[in-house]
């Protein structure tokens, strides 16, 4: 097995000999850990980058934003190409703030994860026009997109094919904190892995604790995975919660939809961690995807306050006092789905005032989504109401993915082939074509 590399360590001063990281004994999430018990070791190596190399496993660790720019942005000065993980069912909290200012002008293939939480009758590749225009308003201009589980292995064969190409020879892997990217990294490692053990080595120039792993993939070529740390902003719900309230809202498996046939002047809270209120519209379905383990209460519109009041800790069970401390006060947002959309519309950009607004009038109907809780799917009938959130789960609004026995599904289907052929090939035409009466968000 060879060696970490010591060159770099400067006397005196500890560094994890691997990837130069400052050695710390406090937090076995940020970079440089080591064990209190290891410290008296004499060459000292991160627990990271001890793992990397004996085990050929991957950890997870993260930054706050301002040690992350310093890291992500080294990929300027080198050659390499990205690959930016992010969660399918938190896609807007797994967006990296500023990335493309980070990463100039490398080349980025996105790989979507956690797959497996999403309904059978999901097809991921459905997803891929609403992730791609996600992303490329961020400024980021992917080249593919994979939609993978870390966690089962599926469809990881097109990711391993492509990062077997001769060509090539660095890749850097990015995402925030809790995406999966180590989970992705382990799965990767263990189908590109050739016959040698891992190597472990800091990227040129830095101290700051990326790893460069070099795996001698199959065929005698090697493979340098540069492990960047996730970024933690503490904006995100999920940043913020407790370890029992994460339990309940982040979904173990795979999610079941929940039906409620809804007449205005009816609410749903989600857990207590959202509400929606609906006002105005015709009797309806709606769905719910959430984790299975969350509360979807069902009470009177005239009630809903009164449970988030009162009764939240014995019916909505999550968030906890202190969680709901750290979320802050629930913001209203008007929904305006179906035919009142365009009308609300025009009202509001008369009046430019007044809680945000999420609409569309799409026949096929939309999915509204709460970042990291999961979606409410309507099905494109008129609709006015109120979705109330914390500030910190961002709303967002694509086409609803999931079919039903009617002619709508049919449309799904030609929508999910022109989707895939548009996800692999990634033509413009096919992109304006995936953007005819794309919802809009205000
Ligand atoms: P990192 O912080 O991005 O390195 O994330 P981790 O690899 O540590 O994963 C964060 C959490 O997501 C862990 O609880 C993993 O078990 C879970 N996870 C990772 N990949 C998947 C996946 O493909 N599906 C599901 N359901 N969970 C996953």
């Amino acid at each position: 097995m060879e060696a970490v590399s010591e060159a770099e360590a400067t006397p005196g001063e500890p560094l994890c000999s691997g990837c130069g990281a400052p050695l710390q004994s406090d937090d076995p999430t940020r970079p440089g850990y080591v064990p209190p018990e290891a410290v008296q070791r004499e060459t000292l190596v991160c627990r990271r980058c001890y793992r990397i190399r004996h085990y050929g496993e991957f950890s997870p660790v993260s930054v706050p934003p301002e040690q992350y720019a310093d890291q992500v942005s080294r990929i300027q000065g080198e050659a390499g190409q990205v690959l930016y993980v992010l969660d399918v069912f938190d896609l807007s909290g797994s967006l990296v703030p500023g990335l493309a200012g980070l990463i100039g002008g490398a080349n980025v293939d996105l790989v979507v994860n956690k797959v497996d939480l999403l309904p059978p009758e999901v097809k991921a590749e459905r997803l891929a026009d609403w992730v791609w225009s996600t992303v490329e308003s961020t400024g980021v201009r992917p080249r593919r997109v994979w939609f993978v589980s870390a966690r089962t292995g599926q469809g990881l064969d097109e990711v391993v094919a492509a990062l077997s190409q001769p060509d090539v020879g660095q890749v850097w892997v990015v995402g925030m904190a809790n995406v999966g990217k180590s989970t992705l990294l382990n799965r990767l490692a263990a189908r590109l892995k050739g016959s040698e053990p891992f190597t472990v080595s800091r990227v040129p120039g830095t101290t700051l604790g990326l790893v460069r792993a070099t795996l001698p993939v199959a065929d005698g070529r090697s493979l340098a995975v540069v492990d960047t740390p996730g970024l933690l902003t503490g904006r995100r719900a999920i940043d913020v919660l407790c370890a029992d309230c994460l339990r309940a809202v982040v979904p173990s498996g795979r999610l079941k939809p929940r039906v409620y046939q809804l007449d205005p002047g009816q609410s749903l809270w989600l857990g207590g961690f959202a509400r929606f209120d609906f006002a105005e519209g015709d009797h309806q379905p709606v769905v719910v995807y959430v984790s299975n383990d969350l509360v979807v209460h069902r009470t009177k519109l005239e009630r809903a306050a009164y449970i988030g009041e009162v009764r939240q800790d014995e019916v909505l069970k999550v968030p906890c006092a202190r969680c709901r401390a750290e979320l802050g006060e629930h913001i209203p947002h008007r929904l305006a789905l179906g035919r009142p959309a365009r009308a609300v519309e025009r009202a509001v950009q008369r009046v430019q005032q007044g809680p945000p607004l999420l609409s569309a009038d799409s026949p096929r109907g939309v999915d509204v989504v709460l970042a990291g809780l999961g979606w409410i799917a309507f099905y494109g009938r008129d609709l006015l109401g109120t979705l109330w959130a914390p500030a910190g789960v961002a709303l967002d609004i694509r086409p609803r993915l999931i079919g039903d026995a009617s002619a709508g599904d049919h449309a799904g289907q030609q929508t999910s082939a022109r989707q895939r052929a548009f996800a692999t090939r990634r033509g413009r035409s096919a992109q304006a074509s995936g953007r005819q009466g794309r919802p809009r968000r205000k």
